[in-house]
């Protein structure tokens, strides 16, 4: 167990999630006591592998003790400059961080950033015309971040800058419709999906709420230009050819195109995919789409239940080619239960071979909602050991393929704190994910689980109004979410 005694309760999460980084399975708790000095008092009897850390936050310092049973014992100590509370947390985070790797032994490659979106302050700072030079020691200073994670992020911001200086994202808005159905669940997922088959008889009237909600969308936004549309999941292609066409029939009719840069399809189950919906999607200016393997390896498609053979990705993948679709990213996970370094090099041999525009590299999160989690204890054998290596290997492979990492988002309770990456060739990369990731525009979100949100640039704030994730909720009570959407409006629009 890992014992902070702080006497502040702002930044409780700040302590949790940087304690959990260096020891993902350990029991984490925090006292916030009024006088600290009382704290050391309750260590007596610690157990030799407890580590206790106890944070004293004064006017312009913080002062740390950190103990590991009573052997180790560690002191830090930080002058602060500032009473902004972000001062505080920065150095409290950099002097639990050096304590826990001393005690560790291990240092994080993040260092003490535990957020999902590393690049993003890279980014901002980049955007405020801030030297790469600068950035790079900012990084190291307040965020102890490695040179190779410091190099990866400015790769990426710089990027990312370069695209969206192209488009008048500030003066755009995004599209998310979400699909919530699936040819079946696979192990890890997490995601609000329903089997098609099973839930057959809710397909027509989700599209009736969704179609209602799209309609009402598209007069919601009026002082800003759609700019991009992503169709995601679930499983968007597992709709039939005429449910799918329907469906895109009324984007068309009601959304107004004329400022579209991307149009995003998520075709993600190869064995949701026919030659007919392929060309549907092609029909209705569709310009980008994913089918996604991820791993091309039988037996682990099998382990990971995806119900579709690594044929039908091949073949998925060549009938996307023949109805013309020029944009196709790939995307696969490692760390999969049972794969080692052989079975993501294969993966990555084969994927070579179809030769996709963009490869996005996932890496396994045990999310809590997943069946995966539910029955860890059948897959903890099937660990894979070398995941550092797998990632290695993706890097190396994409490096000297032509793709170059455009976006990269971190997830919590993922093997080795690894984190994703969306590789692209030039000009192949998704706006949509930039955008959405980097909180760089409005993201209005239509569907069961949908999240939208707003964003504020004159103070960096973003607003997210949600629709309920439950099909049968959002079925029922689509006039509800709409209602939502318009009361927001009023509120903060
Ligand atoms: S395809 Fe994606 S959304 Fe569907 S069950 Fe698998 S992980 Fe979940």
């Amino acid at each position: 167990m890992i014992k902070f005694y702080i006497n502040s309760n702002e930044f409780n999460n700040d302590l949790y999630n940087l304690a959990r980084a260096f020891y993902p399975f350990t029991n984490v708790e925090i006292e916030n006591v009024l006088n600290i000095n009382e704290a050391s008092d309750q260590d007596r009897n610690r157990p030799y592998n407890e580590i206790m850390i106890i944070a004293s936050l004064e006017e312009e310092a913080i002062k740390l003790k950190a103990y590991k049973g009573s052997d180790e014992e560690y002191t830090f100590n930080e002058s602060i400059s500032s009473s902004y509370k972000r001062f505080y947390r920065n150095a409290l985070k950099r002097l639990v961080y050096m304590s826990l790797s001393k005690i560790a032994k291990v240092s994080l490659s993040w260092g003490t950033l535990t957020g999902v979106r590393p690049t993003k302050i890279v980014l901002d700072m980049l955007e405020n015309g801030e030297s790469k030079e600068s950035i790079a020691s900012f990084m190291k200073d307040q965020y102890l971040c490695s040179d190779e994670k410091i190099d990866l992020s400015l790769q990426i911001a710089e990027r990312e800058l370069a695209l969206l200086q192209e488009i008048d994202y500030k003066n755009g808005y995004s599209l998310y419709i979400g699909i919530p159905f699936c040819p079946n669940t696979c192990l890890y997922c997490s995601f609000a999906s329903y089997s098609i088959e099973k839930f057959e008889n809710q397909v027509e009237l989700y599209l009736e709420a969704l179609m209602k909600e799209i309609s009402f969308a598209s007069t919601y936004i009026t002082d800003t230009k759609l700019t991009t549309i992503y169709i995601g999941g679930g499983t968007p292609t597992s709709l039939s050819e005429n449910q799918l066409e329907r469906l895109l029939a009324h984007i068309d009719k009601e959304i107004d195109f004329s400022n579209i840069k991307e149009y995003t399809v998520e075709a993600g189950r190869p064995d949701s995919i026919t030659l007919e919906k392929l060309e549907i999607l092609k029909k209705y200016k569709v310009s980008r789409i994913s089918i996604n393997p991820q791993s091309m390896s039988q037996k682990t498609l099998d382990i990971i239940g995806r119900k579709h053979t690594v044929d039908q990705v091949r073949q998925a993948f060549n009938l996307a080619r023949e109805a013309g679709h020029d944009n196709i990213n790939m995307d696969i996970i490692i760390g999969l239960p049972g794969e080692n370094i052989d079975d993501v090099s294969y993966t990555l041999d084969e994927i070579n071979k179809l030769n996709p525009e963009s490869l996005t590299v996932h890496a396994l999160a045990v999310k809590r909602a997943a069946r995966l989690n539910e029955e860890i204890d059948k897959y903890k054998d099937l660990r894979p050991d070398d995941i550092g290596q797998m990632r290695r290997l993706t890097g190396e492979y994409t490096n000297s393929s032509g793709y170059n990492p455009y976006y990269l988002y971190r997830q919590k309770n993922v093997s080795d704190n690894i984190e994703n990456i969306g590789y692209a060739r030039p000009g192949r990369e998704c706006l949509y994910n930039i955008l959405m990731m980097e909180d760089k525009h409005n993201i209005l979100a239509l569907g069961a689980g949908a999240m939208s949100k707003f964003v504020y640039y004159d103070k960096p704030k973003v607003r997210r109004v949600e629709n309920v994730k439950s099909l049968k909720d959002y079925i029922e009570r689509i006039d509800e979410m709409i209602y939502r959407k318009i009361k927001f409006k009023e509120e903060f629009l």
